[in-house]
């Protein structure tokens, strides 16, 4: 570790270079040296066309291009403005017409609503629960808030949703502690592309309602992906599940405008919850507005405007989700290369349904992953395998990488 000179590290473990921006660039330097051809760069957590340039939605641009100076200008209220958080609210839900009390918080991307859902819903201290394979801020988030993240095992031995881990170290966790957060990313989970099926989600319930009722138990779904997993309808069957949870549970969606409407660099997403009582909801509200004044004040106007827009005029959603659609299909198209050429060649996948990413099970992820960049392909090593961003690599490349990996991790083995 590092010593600080004049910063305070406070139990936090910060590294002196984020591990797959510094991944991310060894590959471009290599791309300098040896020219775009030779290396697959296969490490970025963005949609990437064929030649490996940023997708943006042409359809969002031209909205972007057509605001007014106020529109972006003006501060925003700091939970967001009224008319973007309804049309947040029909994003994440859609045409499911929840029971409960709806609130959304604007926040600056994903990340932002994870963030205020750790710092409201745990304690100092506290353990967050999530699944052993993980996107790694989770674990920052949590540690920059003098929480840490602990782990259950995803899957169980036959390759399913492994239901009896959760809930096992759930009641771990819960004889120390009054409170806990369970995040689950799904659909199209970074980084290995699994979703929930309803079966999995029935098995998330019937825990939920195994534990002890009088603790306080905050259910994050993490949806970044949710819009690139297929149909965005059948993608969102689970929603019902959520407000069957018993009483001690309340469920918040972190929702994301990075990837769906490709607005990564504009920061922007929301905290939604979906409470049982109007008591509950009021204070979400409270307590979001609190910590998003502590953290980042306002979010960005821009993307809140853009949004609202695209919700208010049916036929620019129509062509922003007909646009959406024609990207998913190729990223589509990506994984399911992927997946057959993995299992022509022999090559084990964790459960893979859609999204960005895949992973591979493997014991020395960093030694094959050098290996391979040695080669020009470059991955991001995890602490249980290899994860592959097929969002940035062509159908191409997704034939020929699987066998590729094989060969590095039998050398190495
Ligand atoms: N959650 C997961 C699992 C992610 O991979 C990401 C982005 O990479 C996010 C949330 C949120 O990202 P952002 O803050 O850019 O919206």
């Amino acid at each position: 570790m590092e010593e600080m000179i004049f910063a305070s590290e406070q139990g936090r473990v910060i590294p002196k270079e984020d591990k797959i921006f510094g991944i991310n660039n060894r590959a471009k330097a290599m791309i300098a040296e040896e020219g775009k051809e030779k290396v697959v760069n296969a490490t970025i957590g963005a949609l990437l066309d064929d030649d490996g340039e940023l997708i943006v939605l042409s359809s969002v641009n031209d909205v972007f291009k057509n605001l007014s100076p106020k529109e972006f200008a003006e501060y925003a209220p700091i939970s967001g403005t009224a008319e973007f958080k309804a049309a947040v609210i029909k994003d994440a839900l859609r045409t499911y017409e929840a029971k409960g009390f709806v609130e959304a918080s604007v926040t600056p991307g994903g990340t932002g609503a994870i963030r205020n859902t750790v710092a409201n819903y745990s304690d100092r201290g506290d353990s967050v629960l999530a699944a052993d394979w993980y996107w790694s801020p989770y674990g920052t988030i949590a540690s920059e808030q003098g929480r840490k993240v602990e782990t259950f095992a995803f899957f169980n031995e036959e390759r399913k949703f492994n239901a009896a881990d959760l809930k096992k170290r759930a009641e771990e966790i819960l004889k120390k502690q009054q409170r806990l957060v369970i995040i689950l990313n799904t659909p199209a989970h970074n980084p290995t592309g699994y979703s929930l099926t309803t079966e999995d989600w029935t098995g998330v319930k019937k825990v939920l309602e195994s534990l002890p009722d009088e603790k306080k138990i905050t259910l994050l779904v993490d949806v970044a992906y949710i819009d690139f997993a297929g149909d965005e309808d059948e993608y969102r069957s689970f929603l019902p599940v959520l407000e069957e949870m018993p009483e001690n549970v309340l469920t918040l969606i972190s929702h994301s405008l990075s990837k769906a409407y490709t607005l990564y660099g504009m920061r922007c997403g929301a905290l939604i919850c979906i409470a049982k009582t109007e008591e509950t909801a009021e204070e979400f509200k409270r307590v979001c507005e609190f910590s998003s004044r502590a953290s980042w004040s306002n979010c960005p106007r821009a993307p809140q405007t853009i949004l609202a827009r695209i919700y208010s005029d049916p036929e620019l959603k129509a062509k922003v989700f007909d646009e959406r659609k024609g990207y998913r299909e190729m990223l589509l198209r990506r994984g399911k290369a992927f997946e057959k050429a993995a299992a022509e060649c022999g090559l084990e996948m964790v459960p893979f349904d859609a999204g960005f990413f895949a992973s591979i099970p493997c014991s020395n992820p960093d030694k094959v992953s050098a290996r391979l960049e040695k080669e020009g392909i470059f991955l991001v090593p995890l602490a249980k395998g290899l994860r592959v961003s097929i969002a940035s690599v062509s159908e191409q490349v997704c034939c020929m990488l699987p066998s590729r990996i094989l060969a590095a991790m039998k050398a190495e083995e």
